[in-house]
């Protein structure tokens, strides 16, 4: 069974990229066949795991006019079991580029279709916005996972993504799924983070993930080694809380895959 993920919160800096660059290599490392689409121009999701972007030649703004199969722009990582889609610097335009194309929501689905089940994982990492790459996100997604920052305002927003997640339900997803929630950048000196925990918590009950993952100095180094936690320092705290939540998240898509093969199998 693969599980589709998508990494989504319209808020900038709240630790997406870093947790789909990470939970998708501690995932791989175990030796879960796992598929990492970068979804965002700013192309972090593919540096992170030390890939550089191609400069000349179709990349994934092209999939999106049927120019090129996602297939053919996947690519190796240095870990075995990981393999890539880069994001495309001209992703930024994409939105302007379609228009309004009939189906535009609806690309990543087609073309994840037929790949997706030679994968344990597929992790989707958004832009912040709610725009036309997250709709193709959800379009494709089982379940959408929102990380969480132990901030300010860290709540405020959340309404708007539960309107767009909602909003895709009810018109081309119908069975997707929201995963979890969990709390990044947690810092357990400040009240602050404690607070937003407990709110967060309270917001969404069985959703929360146990794990939270702390403010780590290596997390933010790693990225300009082109490394994952897990390789970069893997017995660092922000490793081992990354390992954490992997564990929690497989124990998750489990249950949700034996929903669904309980649904098959009573329908
Ligand atoms: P997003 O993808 O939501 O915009 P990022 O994952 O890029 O967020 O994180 C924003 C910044 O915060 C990056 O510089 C990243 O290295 C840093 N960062 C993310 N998570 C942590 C963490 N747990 N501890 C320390 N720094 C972090
Ligand atoms: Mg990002």
């Amino acid at each position: 069974m693969s599980h589709v993920i998508a990494i989504a919160n319209q808020k900038g800096g709240v630790g997406k990229t870093t947790s789909a660059v990470n939970l998708s290599a501690d995932l791989a490392l175990r030796g879960r066949k796992v598929l990492l689409i970068d979804f965002d121009p700013q192309a972090s999701a593919s540096s992170g795991v030390g890939i550089e972007l191609i400069e000349k030649g179709e990349d994934l703004f092209d999939v999106f006019f049927g120019r090129v199969a996602l297939s053919k722009i996947i690519r190796q990582s240095q870990i075995g079991c990981l393999e890539v889609v880069p994001a495309s610097r001209d992703l930024v335009g994409v939105e302007i580029a379609l228009g309004q194309t009939q189906g535009r929501e609806l690309v990543l689905r087609s073309e994840l279709g037929p790949l997706q089940w030679a994968y344990d994982y597929v992790f989707i990492d958004c832009p912040p916005s709610s725009g036309l790459l997250t709709l193709n996100a959800l379009g494709a997604a089982q379940s959408i996972l929102i990380p969480l920052q132990a901030e300010y305002y860290a709540l405020e927003g959340l309404s708007a993504l539960m309107q767009t997640i909602e909003f895709v339900k009810r018109t081309f997803n119908p069975s997707l799924e929201l995963l979890g929630v969990f709390v990044t950048m947690f810092d357990s000196r400040t009240n602050l983070s404690v607070q937003v925990a407990r709110e967060a918590k309270e917001f969404f009950n069985g959703k929360m993930f146990e794990a939270i993952i702390p403010r780590n100095i290596k997390l933010s180094e790693s990225p300009s080694y082109g490394k994952p936690i897990c390789l970069y320092d893997p017995l660092c705290i922000g490793a081992r809380a990354y390992r954490a939540l992997a564990l929690e998240l497989e124990k998750r898509c489990e249950n949700l895959g034996n929903n669904i093969r309980n649904a098959i199998g009573n329908g």
